[in-house]
């Protein structure tokens, strides 16, 4: 979804993508950032990777809780926050009127048991499930559940009962650092792990106040005792003997300074948990008195020397395996402190017993050198284990309530994840099956609180289709063949049998189990489980011995007889314990393997469980070298696995992981209204109340409803609206998704056409403008030019005719001296009679027309040449074949204006001459002093000077 197709897009791409996987992840996130949601079911789409991304978020904001559906995740924050556990926050949640508004916490948790134990609604029990691996917080986070219950569980009113009240909660409290002394150990990954399981029932009276409590612990790791792990140390209460004993309990129990024991590797380690004296204290306060204390820390020191006893190999089967040098002083030592006679010990551990026959006859046969190590071991064990039982006996007593003085209880699991070592064996096999039937319990419980939350939602649950972790129960427990069945049955058959016997027995008995594997590579014979958490590889080697257990009657018989108090308390000589330990070959009782033992103990605690409302918790180590502020993802996501988180990821993907509300739901799809119109055939899902109500009942406006309706109808793909949410899958938010960019590619391309439409009309329009203001703007200017031409045009108008009738005026004062000057003068012949009419017209039009036809003919442009001349004699209506009559003489190459010369004395003759101005420089001919008359003027008109 969302992602590149092929991977290897450009940059801005990537970015373009990066940034709307930001945008959807704003979307279905809502506004709140990664830190600060308080569910990680809100993280929108619930994958792996957004979940460990709001962890880790969290986590660097200090935030160390967050829920998970109906699960609480605590991370631990490997340093000390006093704040988050003060007394004054614990009843702030217990004040809240409702604590699930405020932020994630175990006591959000401890209130809700409380609330629901007091509000008596079925099943009124309740049970919390502290889940997680090694160092993860279980322990913590029981013990301060348990605090925050003694604070909230007392009585307020009456002070008897206060007292009473607080008496078994400070025994409640005061059990934690017994049983963890004895239950704890420091291993590769926590300095105090828990090495058992256990169950503590806190019982509440009618008034819901705690009176008592009772604790069931789960399969000890007693094989500790004996053997520890390189580099892990054994449990706590031997360090805390050997290092805080005083100087005269050092002599009591034969512990002196500087003293080693190989059952005691890394004594140079200190640890807050080798705190001696706590344990004494809260022993104290659980009734176990001093002489008692001094009882057990002595058969403890017993069991330290017991260790020390070290046998060499016989090399002589009929002889009983020698001693090494210091271990004949350890076995005194040891069978002092533990109240043995030492002969009796030594003869036990290095001696077996056989009998045989009719007779029961007795037979004594020597043990190998192995043998003798193995018994040894058998005996620290059962006397371990014995010891640990009793305490726990001893605890519950000391706060069990009377059956009649509770009536409610609520349980605290403190429950060991889900393990996988390289080497896997009989522990680990318990241990994941455990896990494995928590985890039905947990998954049947979240499907119900999904199946509720779609049924508050009008939805129909048969949408989901989970397949659960019954195949894998199946092939470890199931009937009426199983890895149980058959390890159970080989223990049975009381028969020599090798790993590589048992793994072909399991491999042909249970071929075709979809959960079961083998790894070929390995050249220890296994087998491989396929468990929730993943595939765990189990160890053939030992599984049988382990699961017998076998514990020699001889050593039983030999610790009935101690001398010491507790010894004698812990093995009672019970005639019937006898009988089963020593079985008639005809009515032996069914042997009781671990398995069987562990099974029967699960069934039982999955019983309380089922009769009560689960809570679960669980813890996460952020980062396995205990470090604050530091968190490792692979280590997360190994866990988040073990402890079922992304199974439950898994459920919720197989529903409807996507959940949005109607308003976000409708901001963000509303544009999908656009792309199509309602179809006839409805394709989203049911309409909440199984499509019975014609509209969802909801409290949003009925705008919103109307649009998610019209949503609903136009979308591609079938989706399921709930009351107040829209229920998707992945594939259907990638579909949406997809239409709603397809929607908006399309606005996109409306947009863009309708802005380049815009555009092309805005610049045909400014085009359009442009022109209209160049063509006034020219016309303005034509006219302008137009106007100034015009007003010159007058001026010359003007100008001429002032001129014209000037020069007509003059013309006619002129010729009229000369025509009275001639007319004065002239004798009157008949030859020279006076002009005919006509001539006397012609004249008149002459003297008006010729200055017009001289300046045409004289123009720069136009007529040339001869054209020229007939224009003048047009112009001066002269007679153009009568060449002698009249003589023209122009200057035709040269512009400018000509003087005129006329004589009409007689004969027309007009003088045309270039202008007075050139006259002299052009041509010779009369100086200026003999014009007279109108060539006078002209010569005026054009001297230099003349204004
Ligand atoms: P588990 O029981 O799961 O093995 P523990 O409860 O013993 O783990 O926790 C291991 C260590 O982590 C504790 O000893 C403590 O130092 C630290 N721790 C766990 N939870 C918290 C917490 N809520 N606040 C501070 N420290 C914690
Ligand atoms: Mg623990």
């Amino acid at each position: 979804m969302l992602q590149q197709v092929n991977g290897h897009g450009s940059g801005s791409a990537a970015h373009g993508g990066e940034s709307l996987r930001e945008d959807l992840q704003e979307f279905l996130g809502g506004e709140a950032p990664l830190q600060q949601l308080d569910d990680l079911t809100k993280v929108n789409p619930v994958t792996l990777e957004t979940v460990l991304r709001c962890l880790q978020a969290q986590y660097m904001a200090d935030t160390f809780y967050t829920n998970a559906g109906c699960t609480l995740v605590a991370m631990n924050p490997f340093k000390p926050v006093p704040q988050l556990y003060s007394p004054e926050l614990m009843q702030e949640y217990h004040a809240a009127s409702q604590p699930q508004t405020l932020k994630p916490h175990i006591f959000t948790v401890g209130e809700q048991t409380y609330r629901n134990v007091k509000s008596l609604m079925e099943p009124v029990n309740q049970s919390i499930v502290v889940s997680g691996e090694s160092g993860a917080g279980k322990t913590w986070t029981s013990r301060c559940l348990m605090k925050f219950y003694a604070v909230v569980a007392a009585s307020p009113t009456s002070w008897e009962s206060h007292k009473v009240a607080q008496r078994i909660e400070q025994r409640i409290l005061n059990s934690n650092p017994v049983m963890e002394a004895f239950g704890n150990a420091c291993t590769l990954r926590n300095n105090n792990s828990s090495r058992f399981g256990k169950f503590i029932q806190l019982q509440l009276n009618g008034a819901q106040q705690m009176t008592g409590a009772a604790v069931q612990t789960y399969l000890l790791e007693k094989t500790r005792v004996a053997c520890q792990a390189p580099s892990e140390r054994n449990f706590h209460i031997f360090y805390q003997i050997y290092k805080g004993a005083h100087a005269e309990e050092r002599v009591r129990w034969c512990l002196p300074e500087g003293a080693t024991f190989s059952w005691l590797p890394h004594p140079e380690r200190t640890l807050e948990e080798d705190c001696f004296e706590v344990t004494r204290e809260a022993m104290l306060h659980l009734g176990i008195d001093a002489p008692t204390q001094n009882n057990i820390f002595q058969a403890l020191a017993g069991l330290l020397h017991l260790g020390n006893t070290q046998f060499a190999d016989s090399g002589n089967e009929a002889q009983p395996c020698p001693l090494v040098d210091d271990a004949q002083c350890s076995v005194g030592t040891s069978a002092l402190l533990l109240g043995l006679p030492e002969d009796h010990l030594l003869e036990t551990l290095r001696i077996r017993t056989i009998r045989a026959g009719r007779g029961r006859q007795v037979f004594r046969k020597p043990c190998s050198q192995a043998e003798c190590d193995t018994r040894r071991d058998c005996l620290a064990k059962l006397v371990y284990a014995r010891l640990f039982d009793w305490l726990v006996s001893v605890i519950n007593s000391s706060i069990c309530a009377a059956p009649d003085s509770w009536t409610t209880f609520i349980g605290l699991l403190d429950v060991y994840g889900f393990e996988s070592f390289p080497n896997n064996s009989l522990e680990q096999l318990c241990i994941n099956y455990a896990n494995e039937k928590l985890q039905q319990h947990f998954v049947a419980h979240y499907l119900r609180a999904q199946q509720e939350e779609y049924a508050v939602e009008g939805l129909e649950w048969s949408f989901v289709s989970y397949q659960d972790n019954q195949p894998c129960l199946d092939l470890i427990e199931g009937s009426p063949v199983s890895i149980c069945s058959l390890i159970n049955e080989e223990c049975r058959l009381n028969r020599p049998s090798s790993a590589a016997q048992l793994q072909t027995r399991i491999e042909s008995a249970l071929t075709g189990r979809p959960r079961l594997g083998r790894d070929r590579l390995s050249p220890e014979p296994n087998f491989i489980v396929l468990h929730y958490a993943g595939p765990v590889r189990y160890r053939t080697a030992g599984l049988v011995e382990k699961n017998k257990d076998p514990v020699p009657p001889e050593l039983t018989r030999l610790l009935q007889q101690s001398q010491d108090p507790l010894l004698k308390v812990l093995f009672p000589a019970d005639p019937e314990e006898k009988s089963q330990e020593e079985p008639s070959g005809q009515n032996r009782a069914p042997v009781l393997t671990v398995v069987s033992k562990f099974k029967a103990s699960l069934e039982q605690l999955l019983q309380v469980l089922h009769g009560t409302t689960p809570h679960y918790i669980r813890c996460i180590k952020p980062n396995s070298q205990a470090q604050a502020q530091i968190f490792h993802r692979e280590e997360v996501l190994s866990q988040l696995e073990a402890c079922g988180l992304v199974e439950t990821i898994h459920i919720s993907a197989a529903g409807f992981p996507i959940r949005v509300s109607h308003r976000n739901f409708v901001e963000r799809y509303e544009l999908l209204r656009r792309l199509r119109p309602a179809t006839t055939l409805r394709r989203h899902g049911p309409c909440p109340d199984g499509g019975r109500s014609e509209r969802p009942p909801c409290t949003e406006p009925a705008t919103l409803q109307g649009l998610l309706q019209e949503i609903l109808h136009a979308l591609p793909a079938p989706l399921h609206c709930g009351r107040t949410k829209v229920f998707m899958t992945n594939s259907t938010l990638e579909l949406l998704e997809r239409a709603r960019a397809q929607v908006l590619e399309q606005c996109a391309r409306h947009i863009q056409r309708g802005w380049r439409r815009h555009r092309c009309r805005t610049q045909a329009r400014r085009r359009r403008a442009a022109v209209l203001i160049q063509a006034a703007v020219r016309s303005w200017l034509a006219r302008k030019h137009v106007r100034r031409l015009h007003a010159a045009a007058t001026v010359i108008k003007r100008a001429w005719r002032e001129w014209r009738i000037r020069m007509a005026f003059l013309a006619s004062e002129e010729l009229d001296g000369v025509e009275e000057k001639h007319s004065s003068q002239a004798p009157c012949s008949p030859s020279s009679s006076p002009l005919p009419l006509a001539q006397t017209r012609l004249q008149g039009a002459i003297t008006r027309l010729w200055p017009l036809g001289l300046a045409l003919a004289n123009a720069a442009v136009g007529v040339h040449g001869f054209q020229r001349k007939l224009v003048v004699f047009a112009c001066l209506q002269l007679p153009v074949g009568s060449p002698r009559s009249c003589a023209i003489q122009t200057a035709q190459e040269q512009a400018g204006v000509l003087s005129i010369r006329a004589l009409p004395q007689g004969s027309i003759r007009f003088h045309c001459r270039k202008s007075p101005l050139r006259y002299a420089d052009t041509c010779p001919g009369p100086s200026p002093d003999s014009v007279t008359g109108f060539n006078q003027i002209l010569l005026e008109r054009h001297r230099p000077g003349h204004v």
